[in-house]
């Protein structure tokens, strides 16, 4: 396999900039997720690296080779979409060995390659049934099966999982997670569920606007979003984002709200929120960070319950906090009802602050 570099990539449709001057690396072996929502540029920027489409501006290599020029045949790479685009007439072993047809290898050749990735995705018992004959799920693995043979350089994936319902889907998604590590194969995988990047990448690119937005291991991505965009995409239930006023008394400073309260900060939260450019921030937390309290507690800010749904194991709760609405997870033997007066507290350790004039995370300096 190989890698994949993309070096201030622009693509522009007149003043619409799809991509806009993106860079990224993918090393060889690594599985990398674009991810973001509707409109962001992910499968333009798949298209680029696929050759699909021609760039505007920037460069693209595949291992050694500078591809900006090459036809989408000779980059090597393989293509997964989310339809499938198997041939209805061909058998499973026909639509696997098609390509290799097309390539003119020796049937001996073709017969040993097409054994070995049935094999791999262990599909080798359909390998004489029709597509129509085939699950959701078993179509796709033959789709994968028709990248593998070919042997790319980096296997390219469009929301691949997309048309398979919810259950199927998570069970393809640790098939493919499998197929990655048993073969140590370059990826790169557009999607715009979040989880599916979380669970599956190595490394995720989050795009917003045809910008990158992030590029990090989920871990770091989930842990120290870079944005406010960043930090509500990344995370089921989002991140609440709450807008405050930063208020500094010598070396102290607290969050205040129009609705009377004061948060009091640790220090090194001191030092990020005044860190702000305005005295405007806005202050992030994930539900498993948030404490819920019946009555007024130290460090804990006043919110009314607004709704409360329990999922089983988890009850998940959304509390109105000075205008925002803050979602909490607690243990399904609390009980609170809409329209509750609760008091919510914040683990200074585990929340985050951004400027709200430039949504950039703040950094204790
Ligand atoms: P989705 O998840 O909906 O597929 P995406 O993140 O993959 O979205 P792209 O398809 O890459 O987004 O599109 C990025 C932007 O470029 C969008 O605003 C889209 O409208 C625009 N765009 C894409 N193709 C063209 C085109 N041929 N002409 C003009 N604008 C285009």
């Amino acid at each position: 396999m190989a890698e994949v570099v993309l070096k201030d990539v622009v693509k522009n449709y007149g003043s619409i900039y799809a991509v806009n001057n993106v860079s990224f690396m993918v090393a060889d072996g690594e599985f990398v997720a674009l991810v973001g929502p509707s409109g962001c540029g992910k499968t333009t920027t798949l298209n680029l690296i696929a050759g699909l489409i021609p760039m505007s501006g920037g460069d693209i290599h595949i291992g050694d080779r500078l591809v900006n020029d090459l036809d989408p045949k000779d980059r090597d790479i393989a293509m997964v979409f989310q339809n499938y685009a198997l041939y209805p007439n061909k058998t499973v072993f026909s639509n696997l060995a098609f390509p290799l047809q097309m390539r003119k290898l020796a049937k001996s050749d073709i017969d040993t390659k097409v054994q070995a990735a049935a094999k791999v995705l262990d599909i080798t018992h359909l390998l004489e049934r029709k597509p129509r004959e085939l699950s959701g799920g078993q179509q796709q693995r033959v789709a994968l099966g028709r990248a593998l043979v070919r042997d790319p350089r980096a296997f390219l994936m469009d929301e691949p999982l997309s048309n398979l319902d919810a259950k199927l889907r998570v069970q393809m998604r640790s098939e493919l997670k499998r197929f990655h590590q048993d073969l140590n194969a370059t990826v790169v995988y557009v999607t715009h569920d979040q989880l599916e990047a979380v669970t599956m990448a190595d490394k995720m690119v989050v795009m917003s606007g045809g910008l990158l937005q992030q590029y990090d291991t989920p871990a770091n991505v989930f842990a120290n979003p870079v944005n406010t965009f960043v930090a509500s995409f990344v995370g089921s239930p989002a991140m609440s984002l709450i807008p405050l006023e930063v208020v500094s008394k010598g070396t102290e400073a607290a969050l205040t709200s129009p609705e009377g309260w004061e948060l009091p900060l640790s220090s090194a939260n001191v030092r990020k929120a005044l860190s702000s450019s305005t005295s405007k921030v806005v202050l992030g937390a994930r539900h498993s960070t948030l404490k819920l309290h019946k009555s007024a507690a130290p460090g804990a800010v006043p919110g009314k319950v607004y709704t409360v749904e329990p999922t089983g194991d988890i009850t998940f709760a959304q509390v109105f906090i000075n205008g925002a609405v803050v979602n909490i997870s607690l243990d399904p033997s609390v009980a609170i009802a809409p329209d509750e007066q609760v008091w919510i507290a914040f683990d200074q350790d585990r929340m985050h602050l951004f400027d709200a004039a430039t949504t950039m995370a703040l950094k204790a300096v």
